[in-house]
């Protein structure tokens, strides 16, 4: 008899800032323009004692619009590509699992790093940008939905509900504790940095990689022995 698990369709959860690309991207677009006071703001986003929702669109707010352009420039021109991304995209495309882009970054340097990469545009969630006002605001399109109350900006669990685990294995790919709640709900967790911390703190499964490469590695090795 067939297992199961063979029947279902596997599909990709992954982050963006720290995972497709090498670091925050966030954080270096605000440390690169260093508005005063972000310090403070960044500190206690990480403290949790505001919601990322709260602290990314604070930090955003602290930078004039009229910089859109510079902005916009640096946080693409900064980004770094983590190794084994295209081969990953290619292998995911060859044994028919889908993959989706589920970042908490911002629409502006989001798909322009992802451009050259071929992934359909509605495969892609992250937040949008306005620079319409006075300061850059950031907007969010992909709230959380009645069963997540961390007021997440980006909510990745959020998404992950509309696959169903009884049709789909759910693949997490991530680097940070905002990918915490998606791995307690995924299949299976693919995990580095502080993810890997946090998921060794509180005893969930995980493989660690520190590049695309690995996780094919992994992921080959779990179909031959499956
Ligand atoms: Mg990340
Ligand atoms: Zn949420």
């Amino acid at each position: 008899m067939t297992k199961e698990t063979t029947t279902k369709k596997r599909i990709v959860f992954c982050d963006f800032d720290g995972t497709i690309t090498e670091n925050d991207n966030i954080i270096a677009i605000i440390k690169h323009f260093n508005p005063a006071g972000w310090e403070d703001i960044a500190t206690r986003t990480i403290a949790t004692e505001i919601s990322v929702k709260e602290g990314v669109g604070q930090l955003f707010r602290l930078l004039p619009s009229t910089l859109e352009r510079a902005v916009v420039d640096f946080g693409i021109s900064n980004a770094r590509i983590r190794s084994g991304f295209p081969e990953f995209l290619a292998y995911c495309k060859d044994n028919d699992i889908d993959f989706y882009v589920t970042s908490g970054g911002i629409d502006f340097f989001v798909y322009p790093i992802l451009e050259s990469f071929d992934i359909p545009r509605d495969h892609i969630y992250c937040n949008g940008s306005d620079f319409g006002g006075d300061r850059i605001e950031i907007l969010w399109p992909n709230p959380c939905d009645g069963h997540c109350a961390n007021d997440c900006g980006m909510c990745k669990t959020t998404i992950m509900r509309r696959f169903s685990s009884d049709d789909y294995e759910r693949i997490i790919i991530g680097d940070s504790v905002t990918d915490f709640e998606g791995a307690k709900l995924a299949d299976v967790v693919y995990s580095r940095s502080h993810l890997t911390v946090k998921c060794e703190e509180l005893g969930l499964a995980h493989t660690k990689f520190e590049t695309f490469h690995d996780i094919i590695s992994a992921m080959r090795a779990e179909q031959k022995g499956s």
